[in-house]
């Protein structure tokens, strides 16, 4: 199965405004969105999808394609930035419950001393998180999306 549909597509629904994205869009490009993660992970961890409902890398058009890189490179900068991060994770699943679903980065920021609550890094990591299912704090969340989202236009004013 495959969710070929934009009807019930979470990633979808966000970027429309049909269910609520608590903190906001924090940038964009013609073919990307950039969004706070609503999952269980450190505020500053963000959200890279196509605007487009897409299921597979494979799929991507060429300008959708030409804008990825860039894109992920300027968003895991500003999340170093703001968070003073030592690794920024980039990760792509989209495989939830095992159906192919609308593409998304997780851009998460990791900090080496997260080595004192967790016994191995990466996904191990991430897998913690999602167990524990503590959702981030709504008021960091739209502070941190504030401040990305100024650092972002600015790095963009500055490469015009
Ligand atoms: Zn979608």
């Amino acid at each position: 199965m495959r969710h070929d549909s934009e009807e019930n597509c979470l990633a979808c629904d966000l970027t429309s405004g049909v269910r609520p994205l608590p903190g906001g869009r924090v940038y964009e490009t013609s073919a990307w969105v950039v969004e706070p993660c609503i999952g269980p992970l450190p505020v500053g961890t963000l959200i890279v999808k196509p605007f487009r409902h897409c299921l597979s890398i494979s799929d991507l058009q060429p300008d959708e394609a030409d804008q990825l890189g860039p894109l992920l490179s300027l968003t895991s900068h500003a999340i170093t930035e703001l968070t003073n991060c030592d690794q920024v994770y980039v990760c792509l699943w989209s495989h939830a419950e095992w159906t192919p679903s609308h593409i998304h980065f997780v851009l998460q920021p990791a900090w080496n001393s997260q080595q004192d609550a967790h016994e191995r890094p990466g996904p191990f990591m991430q897998e913690t998180m999602f167990r524990s299912g503590e959702p981030p704090n709504d008021d960091e969340v739209a502070t941190f999306c504030e401040r990305a989202r100024a650092l972002l236009s600015s790095i963009e004013e500055e490469r015009k």
